[in-house]
C-alpha cells in the first residue's frame, strides 16, 4: 500500500495544480469526474484532502470521511461545505483567497460597461444588417461620473473599487464589518444605511456571502427606490437579489438592466424569466473562468493542501468554523 497521501479531486482542476502533486512525492491524487452521494461516500473513504470546487459535500458523506484531514475548496465561497460536520469530524476548510478576485471585478465591469453600452442590442441590430437603424435604437449610458455602490467590501470589494476608480467613478460601500478608514484608503465613502443611499446610486455591485442575513437582501422594496438608469450586478451567490422581485423591477423600467453570473438554482430553470428578459446580461457562474484565474486557482487549493499537512497553512485561508 502506498505511505503518501491521497487527495481526492472533486471534478477536474487546471493540469497546473494536479502537476504540482506529480511534482510531490509525498501526494497522489484521484479525479471524479461526476461525483454523485454513491460516488463520493465509496472515494472519501481513504482519502487524506479533498480539492473541491462547487459540488455539495453534505455531512453524509463528510461523515464517513475518517481518513480526510482538509477540504480544500477551489474558489472562496463555501456554501457547498457542511461546516458542522467538518467541524465535528476536526476538518479544516481552506479557500485560495489571492485566486480570484482579479477574474471577478474584471467580469463584474464587463457586466456594467456590456449593460450600460446596450452590448446584445447594438452587436444584433448590426450582425442583423440593421446598421442604419443605429439612430432609432435606445441610447447608451456612460459610467464616467456615475456612483457606484459595492455591497460587500472583501477581496473582490476591493478590487472593484480600484477599477471604478479607473474609469473616474464615485465608489460608495456598505458593508457593516469594514471600518471607515479602509474604505477611504481605498478611495470610498462609507454608506451607513443602505436603505436611504440606494436612490442616489447609478451602479450597485453584490460582493457579500451566502447567508441568512443577505438572502434576499435586495428586493422589491430596495429595488423600487433606486434610479431609473440604476444598473444592478450579481456576481456573489445566488439568491442574495430575489430573482422574481428583479423581474418585476426590470419589467416594470424601475431599473435600467441587470447582470447576473449566479442564480438561485443553478443551472436555472430554462422557464426563468430572467433567462428570457432583454434588459439582463447573463452568465453562467463564470465570473472566474478565466485561463489566469484557472491556474491560479487549481495551484493554491492545491498548494493550500501541501501547506497543510506542512503546519504552514495561513490563517487567513482557513474558513472559521
Ligand atoms: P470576502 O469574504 O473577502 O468579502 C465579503 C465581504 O462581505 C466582507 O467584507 C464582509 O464584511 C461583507 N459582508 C458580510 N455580510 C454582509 C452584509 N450583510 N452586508 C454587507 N456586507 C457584508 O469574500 P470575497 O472573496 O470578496 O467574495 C465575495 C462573494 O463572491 C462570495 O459570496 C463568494 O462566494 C462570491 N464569489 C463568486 C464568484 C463567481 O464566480 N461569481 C467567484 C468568487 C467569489
Amino acid at each position: 500500500m502506498s505511505n503518501k497521501k491521497k487527495i481526492l479531486v472533486v471534478k477536474n482542476i487546471h493540469e497546473a495544480g494536479l502537476n504540482l502533486i506529480k511534482e510531490n512525492s509525498k501526494f497522489e491524487f484521484e479525479i471524479i469526474e461526476n461525483p454523485n452521494l454513491n460516488i463520493l461516500k465509496e472515494k472519501i473513504i481513504d482519502c487524506d484532502a479533498i480539492a473541491i470546487k462547487t459540488t455539495q459535500l453534505t455531512s453524509e458523506v463528510i461523515n464517513i470521511g475518517k481518513k480526510v484531514k482538509i477540504i480544500s475548496r477551489h474558489g472562496v465561497g463555501y456554501d457547498n461545505i457542511d461546516l458542522n460536520a467538518s467541524k465535528k469530524n476536526n476538518i479544516t476548510v481552506s479557500i485560495t483567497t489571492t485566486a480570484n478576485a482579479v477574474a471577478v471585478s474584471e467580469h463584474v465591469m464587463f457586466m456594467l460597461l456590456s449593460i450600460s453600452k446596450r452590448k446584445s442590442m447594438y452587436d444584433k441590430a448590426i450582425k442583423s444588417g440593421k446598421f442604419n437603424d443605429r439612430n432609432k435604437l435606445p441610447k447608451t449610458l456612460e459610467i464616467w461620473g456615475k456612483n457606484i455602490l459595492i455591497i460587500g467590501f472583501g477581496r473582490i470589494g476591493k478590487c472593484l473599487s480600484k477599477r471604478c476608480l479607473g474609469f473616474e467613478m464615485n465608489v460608495y460601500v456598505y458593508d457593516p464589518y469594514v471600518n471607515e478608514e479602509i474604505i477611504k484608503s481605498f478611495g470610498g465613502k462609507k454608506i451607513e444605511n443602505l436603505n436611504d443611499s440606494i436612490k442616489d446610486m447609478d451602479a450597485i455591485s453584490l460582493h457579500v456571502p451566502s447567508n441568512n442575513q443577505t438572502k434576499n437582501m435586495i428586493n422589491f422594496n430596495l429595488l423600487k427606490k433606486m434610479k431609473k438608469n440604476c444598473i444592478i450586478i450579481n456576481a456573489s451567490r445566488g439568491g442574495i437579489i430575489n430573482e422574481i422581485e428583479l423581474n418585476k423591477a426590470l419589467n416594470e423600467n424601475l431599473i435600467f438592466g441587470a447582470g447576473l453570473d449566479v442564480f438561485d438554482t443553478e443551472p436555472p430553470n430554462y422557464d426563468n424569466p430572467l433567462l428570457k428578459n432583454d434588459k439582463t446580461f447573463l452568465s453562467p457562474h463564470t465570473a472566474s473562468f478565466t485561463e489566469e484565474c484557472m491556474i491560479r486557482m487549481s495551484k493554491e487549493t492545491i498548494q493550500n493542501i501541501f501547506d497543510f499537512f506542512n503546519n504552514k497553512l495561513e490563517k487567513s485561508k482557513i474558513v472559521k468554523l
